[in-house]
């Protein structure tokens, strides 16, 4: 089973910048993702967009074999760019893999630049919620929604990268079951 969630809920709107707020653009990525894992055949659950974090964590369950996937976008000053993705502290070759194979994604399609995987302790908040459960976790940080580049990059490709991006977490979601 596949776990897709936009990293803020309606009532949360996380980073704001150059006029767009992070929840909007993480719930619409999400649906875009969901309509290509709809298209592939594949199965998930998503978070409602009334839910907190907390509440969603506590309704799924997930197993060995499944991924689970949480979007953000990135803050920061108006020159950091590029996508990274954040995994467990005590991460598995699979975490591993599937986050260099988004960061490719996020460059082929949408040309951000390639910042990396990176396990949690190296993000603000040094321990994420979601990577506490069973499966392979995966954050990623789209792209700065302070650099205005980025976000340009980002609306000219999300398309086709929440196309890759629902292929890649089928594939390593049919891995195990
Ligand atoms: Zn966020």
């Amino acid at each position: 089973m596949i776990f897709i969630s936009a990293g803020h809920h309606l009532k949360d709107p996380g980073a704001v910048a150059n006029g767009v707020q992070e929840n909007l653009l993480t719930i619409d990525l999400r649906n875009l993702v969901t309509q290509s894992l709809t298209k592939l055949g594949a199965k998930y659950i998503i978070d409602k967009d009334t839910e907190t974090l907390a509440q969603y964590l506590g309704r799924i369950k997930s197993g060995t074999g499944s991924v689970i996937c949480e979007l953000h976008f990135n803050a920061g000053s108006s020159k950091a760019e590029g996508m990274e993705v954040l995994i467990p502290e005590r991460n598995t070759e699979e975490e591993r893999s599937l986050g260099a194979a988004i960061c490719d994604a996020g460059h082929a399609t949408m040309g951000l630049r390639y910042r990396g995987v990176f396990d949690e302790t190296k993000s603000h908040r040094k321990r994420l919620g979601l990577m506490r459960k069973e499966g392979i976790n995966v954050l990623v940080e789209v792209c700065f929604i302070t650099n205005k580049s980025d976000l340009e990059k980002y609306e000219g490709g999300k398309t086709q990268f929440a196309q890759k991006l629902a292929e890649l977490l089928k594939k390593y979601d049919d891995m195990k079951q």
